[in-house]
């Protein structure tokens, strides 16, 4: 899954980088039509289909697979594959087993099934669906139950798992698995940290201290002046701020690594700035490193927790003024830092 430009890790970078994929979902029809000029092999499914009536003779062109979850959208096919005879392409009928936004469901399936293989311009039929919970308590028992009966008889591939019935629900695996947090490393489970799962942190946001200020008890810092010091205590101004992607509503002692140790944030977040508390990092001064989330040890996952959001959240507000460097894998297993 690299949709929302790779999970906010850049779309062309993400690609080069799992170049090994068996194929690539997408949101947007350009980023498809982009990706499989690049990509001449590997199947791009683009995740919502199509919306207009020109649009699927560009997929017949491009050899795209939408995903079918409306009758409109099989009126539209219709048009299109008559007048692009003998193209064809590969389609993902969305049977909606619960989660209740696109799909198909009950008899609505076999009819759509069979209105699309009635099509000389669809080759191929892959029976997918999406789970609600897969990451919470209801898991997917009851959409697996009811995806299983919607489809029963239907000849196909089917499609099923996100992350976390991936790495929960080996049941759910069936023929293509769609993978999207866990390849960016952060973790689809609120209770389970990516370390534990295995997965390493893809995007590393780090900056530099740009002032350090020393406030006597009573003083404040920052918009709405919210945070007041108990005692004398020495803060950094950091250069990031929502403007960056970093969550405004981050509250006073959400984790951030000054010169590789842990601190908290204080007071409001501004477009390009922040404070944290360097009571604890006496060595803190202009200049020193400091890491929003990535490696040493600060996982996207957490900061998003404090901030009352997921990591998947964090990483698509990456704003585009951020300069990104790409590193590369590590020479040699166990050696060196993953980019
Ligand atoms: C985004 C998406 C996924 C991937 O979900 P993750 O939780 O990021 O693994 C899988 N399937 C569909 C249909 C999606 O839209």
């Amino acid at each position: 899954m690299v949709k929302a430009n790779a999970y906010g890790h850049g779309l062309e970078r993400s690609v080069r980088a799992l170049a090994a994929a068996d194929g690539y979902a997408v949101l947007e029809l350009a980023d498809a039509i982009r990706l499989r000029m690049a990509h001449p092999r590997q199947p791009v499914l683009l995740l919502e289909g199509f919306f207009r009536s020109e649009e699927p003779a560009l997929l017949l062109e491009h050899s795209i697979t939408p995903v079918i979850h409306s009758p409109e959208q099989i009126r539209m096919l219709v048009g299109a594959g008559r007048a692009a005879a003998p193209r064809s392409m590969e389609v993902y009928l969305k049977v909606n087993s619960g989660m209740n936004r696109l799909g198909f469901s009950g008899e609505a399936v076999g009819a759509a099934y069979r209105a699309l293989a009635a099509q000389a311009c669809v080759r191929r039929i892959t029976l997918m669906t999406h789970f609600a919970d897969a990451d919470g308590a209801a898991g997917v028992a009851a959409q697996l139950a009811r995806f299983e009966g919607d489809v029963a008889g239907l000849a196909g591939l089917r499609s099923l798992a996100n992350s976390a019935a991936l790495l929960r629900f080996a049941q759910t695996r069936a023929d293509w698995v769609r993978p999207g947090i866990m390849l960016y490393g952060g973790s689809p489970f609120a209770g389970r940290s990516a370390q534990e799962l295995g997965l390493r942190p893809v995007m590393h946001l780090s900056t530099e201290l740009i002032a350090v200020q020393s406030l006597a008890p009573g003083d404040r810092a920052g918009y709405g002046q919210s945070y007041v010091a108990a005692r004398p205590m020495r803060i950094g101004i950091v250069a990031c701020g929502y403007a960056d992607g970093y969550p405004r509503h981050a509250p006073n002692g959400t984790p951030v690594l000054v010169c590789g140790k842990r601190a908290g944030t204080v007071g409001r977040v501004s477009m390009d700035m922040m404070c944290v508390d360097l009571s604890a990092i006496p060595e803190a001064r202009i200049g020193s490193e400091v890491t929003l989330w990535g490696e040493g040890g600060l996982a996207a996952d957490e900061v998003a927790a404090a901030a009352g959001t997921v990591s998947y959240e964090l990483f698509c507000a990456l704003a585009e003024r951020v300069t990104v460097i790409e590193k590369g894998e590590p020479a040699a297993p166990g050696g060196g830092q993953g980019g």
